[in-house]
């Protein structure tokens, strides 16, 4: 280490501050995050309380002591209720990767989806905004793992559950026509949902 020059330390000392700074723009309030409904209090790190599941816990639809499961709908989680609890016998056991976020939640992981995605537009496929996705108004659930949401997208329907994006496989919401008519079709991305549509 005793071996690199000055001009080496300042170059590295660039690099480091251009590879930190999306972080620091990300946490701080801005016009550019203001007009996509970031608050703009101080920053926080964002926890349970927000919704957050932690890497590699395997979260049950019965756990409603985590915000993220307790503070969805009441209907969409009595549908998941009975969902898993018909799909145990098969051997297939439905988790709960992602329910009920807050807004500010919503809007790190859009913030995380621009950076991604590296556009806007892009990232719009993916993630809604605080104002209109439905994590936030605990009215969807992601659902894994894979077997899970392939019982479901086989039997969901009969719960009311169906899958609402083509290219979200694991993203469910509750549809109760859909007990007797079956699941409505699916959009192909959020972008062509209409309730996305500012
Ligand atoms: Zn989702």
């Amino acid at each position: 280490m005793g071996r690199i020059v000055p001009v080496s330390l300042a170059i590295l000392g660039l690099a480091i501050a251009a590879f930190v700074r999306p972080s620091l723009v990300a946490s701080a309030p801005s016009s550019s995050s203001a007009e996509v409904g970031q608050s703009t209090g101080t920053h926080t790190a964002l926890d349970e309380a927000d919704g957050v599941i932690p890497d590699g816990v395997a979260v049950s639809v019965f756990d409603e002591g985590l915000p993220a499961v307790g503070k969805l709908d009441p209907d969409l989680l009595d549908a998941l209720r009975r969902a898993a609890t018909d799909a145990e016998p098969d051997g297939v056991g439905l988790r709960v990767n992602s329910g009920w976020r807050s807004a500010e939640y919503q809007q790190q992981l859009l913030q995380d989806a621009v950076v991604e995605y590296g556009s806007q537009e892009e990232a719009a496929r993916w993630v809604a905004t605080a104002e209109t996705s439905a994590h936030v108004s605990g009215e969807a659930v992601d659902i894994g793992p894979f077997d899970a949401a392939a019982w479901l997208s086989e039997h969901g329907a009969a719960y009311g559950l169906c899958q609402t994006y083509s290219n979200e496989s694991w993203h469910y919401e509750l549809r109760p026509d859909a007990v007797d008519d079956g699941c409505p079709p699916m959009y192909a991305d959020p972008t062509e949902d209409p309730r996305m549509q500012p």
